[in-house]
């Protein structure tokens, strides 16, 4: 484990104007108590200077791992904060997506990820902010460029109907009437299938995946209901975990060592949150405790665990709700520590772990890396649409009959 000194904490984008800042605080010599938000002053912070940006087509270096956060958010979709999304790029070419939840895919297109490189998704638990964005990104990948089966991994339940068999069924057929037009207009491909892997919830730790060099565990979380899982990626000598929402519990201690790069979610302080919604502290309090990790208990966990840095992400990120998360987390956590927004990318190598803000365009193009196969649809049109269809289709003149409407 490294003893980095300098704790990089991403305060946030304007979007609108394209300026990005983030604070840089040494804590080395700091005793580890709880201060005010007012005691944050100016001179802790410091800007980006230009090569703290990533643009889209960055090539991963070969014994680097690089982690890009497309999703920061918790439950309600923002514009500026889409539902949780992790991407995992390794040096050796390979990449896993870690949770699709809405509005997350919309970073991936700006970054320019073709599909192809979204095709192993790991998901933390069966709620729709980790993976409202899947039945888009399965229904369009393959007009992109994804011609090979989509691989999802996921949670058992405490009941089949809870697990992720069954709700990938149940995305079948929501997406069936998509899946048959593209079929029946696209190139045959694999790009339609979904191969299902089933994770047991309860082991501690079980093997999601085992290929190439790149082992990825997982372990329990402690959600509102049972089947949420962590997950631990390995590779080259090199360790990041993904979390899953939950209440604090020893199995992110137990797995938490030993590895460079730990996120964990945090619940937003019920106090700020039934303020801004304006509702009782009681009902707040309620839905935090359900499913949640205090600040507080977020320090506890690190304090035990000391990573190379500890990531808090899955929060809401406003003025108000960002400084007093990390005072709470400073009662028992000294050691570094940064705030992940949409768009937060690090480099991990042996020697450093380096901060980004990715940027892309708001209006990109979808990248398709591959040509489009030269094969023919795999269903005929025709048993889809009907003649009187057709015969309403407003013609080009050159196909009209003679006095029929044409363009
Ligand atoms: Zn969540
Ligand atoms: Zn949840």
């Amino acid at each position: 484990m490294g003893n980095s000194r300098l704790v990089f904490i991403a305060i946030g984008a304007i979007i609108g104007i394209g300026v990005a800042f983030a604070a840089v605080y040494n804590f080395q010599d700091q005793e580890i108590q709880q201060v005010s938000v007012s005691a944050i002053n100016e001179e802790k912070f410091l800007p980006y200077g230009t090569t703290s940006f990533m643009y889209p087509g960055e090539p991963v270096p070969a014994d680097e791992m690089r982690v890009t956060v497309f999703g920061s958010g918790w439950g309600f979709v923002r514009p500026g904060q889409a539902d949780q999304s992790i991407f995992v790029e390794l040096g050796n070419g390979d990449s896993f997506v870690f949770d699709l939840g809405e509005g997350s895919e919309a970073n991936y297109m700006a970054m320019h990820v073709p599909y192809s490189k979204m095709s192993k998704l790991f998901i933390t638990h069966l709620h729709m902010d980790h993976m409202g964005g899947i039945p888009h990104m399965y229904a369009f990948g393959p007009v992109g460029d994804r011609f090979t089966p989509l691989e999802i991994y996921g949670p058992s339940g405490t009941s089949s109907d809870l697990g992720l068999e069954y709700a990938i069924e149940g995305m079948k057929q929501y997406t069936n009437w998509n899946v048959i037009s593209f079929k029946a207009a696209l190139p045959a491909s694999d790009g339609f299938d979904i191969n299902v892997h089933e994770l047991d919830y309860t082991l501690n730790p079980g093997v999601a995946y085992d290929k190439n060099g790149v082992l990825i565990t997982h372990f329990p979380g402690a959600h509102s209901i049972d089947g949420a899982i962590n997950y631990r990626l390995e590779w080259n000598g090199l360790c990041v975990i993904i979390p899953t929402d939950t209440n604090p519990t020893t199995w992110d201690v137990e797995n938490g060592k030993d590895c460079d790069l730990i996120f964990h979610e945090v619940g937003p302080s019920p106090e700020i949150y039934a303020k801004n919604l304006d509702v009782p502290v009681a009902a707040a309090q309620m839905i935090v405790d359900s499913s949640h990790t205090s600040p507080t208990a977020f320090g506890k966990i690190f304090s035990q665990t000391q990573p190379r840095l500890a990531v808090v992400t899955h929060t809401v990120e406003n003025a108000d709700t960002i400084m007093p998360i990390i005072d709470a987390i400073r009662i028992y956590y000294d050691g570094p520590l940064a705030v992940a927004s949409d768009m937060t990318v690090f480099n991990i190598s042996k020697d450093e772990i380096t901060q980004r803000t990715a940027i892309g365009p708001d209006l990109p193009w979808t990248n398709t890396l591959i040509p489009t196969p030269d094969t023919d649809p795999e269903l005929d049109i025709h048993d889809y649409k009907t003649q009187n269809t057709f015969d309403h289709i407003i013609p080009k003149c050159e196909d009209a009959e003679d006095g029929q409407l044409c363009y």
